[in-house]
């Protein structure tokens, strides 16, 4: 049997993958085995944040694994204590934080943050989260509660009770009622087709729900770690959100996911827990993940990435209008709009055909999540196979 053979045979066949061997990774560009090199436009979808093979991140990787990878929360956590503190500072939220292992997981532990924050003792119970109708906010079963495409429903149900799924970031203050206790938005869709809410919109909101004491709950599990370009999407909008999810881009490729929260003593012992979630190998990576980014924030390197990959997608919006209605994202979180469902299948499929990785986001937008320290000269060349791959089409 061949690798994919094996693959098949083995695997449950969750994902319509792509059977090829990548051997070896630097920065935004990968090897397959035989040698052939690929632009990696996705980071593994949003993940590998500093690139593959970061020198920096797999020495503080390696000497974290020399010495303690895991102790459990029932003793204090250098790195975990550190990480929390330097998120909380880079932010500039008056916050606490708990560490999780994905993005789904965090999202739970914030779903649950806010059902305690309804318990009022002899009081209506107030337990409902209203959610967006073309949200992503995971996999397990109360996240695909959360997660308003009813699609993704078929199969699993029943579910825990009490989501709500509005239109748009303006249908929310009707849908609210003495039951509502929480509302969970992306602030830029990542699944639902990476197009950015509108800033006015958003502060309305977040104004309105303090106004009603409803929590605010931000999914940054894509559009946090300097995705966008600040810290977090929400210091980019000029919120301030009660509850605020991470993962993807924190652990550089180590599972981490985490959960920041101005509800500093919602939680008691015992209330909420993770056996993995915040071990000394998770977060001396995240740490050393945002001291990189950190620094190429400062002295103005990760600004410049953003300006160039943007212009370079402006540009072919106007070059291929048969193909895209328009270019749409914040940062180094981009995608083209396709005119159909059947252009985005082909720009995918060719684009792999000429070497550069993309993603699909929704029904028909191309997706790019670069990694943040992606090379000029790797945005370069992935636009070129690119625009050869459009070329095609
Ligand atoms: C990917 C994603 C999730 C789920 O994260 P997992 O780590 O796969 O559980 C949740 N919310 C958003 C916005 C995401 O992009």
């Amino acid at each position: 049997m061949n690798l994919e053979q094996v693959d098949k045979k083995y695997l449950l066949h969750t994902y319509a993958r792509n059977y090829v061997n990548f051997k070896r990774g630097t920065n935004a560009t990968l090897f397959d085995e035989k040698g052939d090199d690929y632009i990696d436009f996705t980071s593994g979808i949003g993940v590998v944040s500093v690139g593959h093979g970061n020198r920096r991140l797999a020495d503080t990787i390696c000497e974290q694994a020399k010495n303690i990878i895991h102790i459990s929360n029932l003793y204090l956590i250098e790195p975990q204590a550190l990480l929390a503190r330097k998120l909380v500072e880079l932010s500039g939220y008056d916050m606490r934080l708990f560490f999780a292992n994905s993005g789904a997981e965090a999202n739970e532990g914030a779903i649950k943050i806010a059902r305690k924050y309804g318990e009022v003792d002899g009081e209506v119970k107030r337990y409902k989260i209203i959610t967006l109708k073309y949200s992503f906010h995971g996999r397990t079963i109360t996240a695909l509660k959360a997660t308003g495409q009813e699609a993704m429903h078929t199969y699993f149900g029943p579910f825990p009770d009490g989501f709500v799924y509005a239109e748009s970031i303006e249908e929310i203050e009707s849908l609210i009622d003495d039951h509502t206790v929480a509302v969970m938005i992306e602030l830029v869709q990542g699944e639902g087709g990476v197009e950015p809410q509108d800033k006015e919109k958003v502060q309305a909101l977040s104004k309105m729900l303090k106004e009603k004491d409803v929590l605010l709950i931000v999914d940054e599990v894509q559009t946090g770690i300097y995705r966008t370009g600040e810290l977090l999407a929400s210091n980019l909008y000029e919120i301030e959100p009660d509850i605020i999810t991470l993962a993807k881009g924190l652990g550089g490729g180590v599972p981490i996911g985490a959960i920041m929260t101005n509800l500093k003593d919602i939680f008691k012992p015992g209330d909420h827990g993770s056996t993995f979630g915040g071990n000394y190998l998770s977060c001396a990576a995240a740490n050393e993940v945002i001291d990189i980014l950190e620094e190429e924030k400062s002295d103005g390197t990760l600004d410049e990435r953003i300006i160039y990959f943007e212009e370079r997608l402006k540009e072919i919006e106007r070059d291929y209008p048969h193909l895209f209605e328009k270019s749409v994202g914040l940062g180094l979180m981009r995608g083209l709009r396709a005119r159909s469902s059947d252009i985005l299948s082909a720009v995918v499929k060719k684009s792999f055909e000429k070497r550069v990785l993309v993603l699909k986001a929704g029904r028909n937008t191309v997706r790019f999540l670069p990694p943040l320290t992606i090379f000029k000269e790797e945005m370069a060349e992935g636009i070129k196979r690119f625009r050869s791959a459009l070329d095609e089409i």
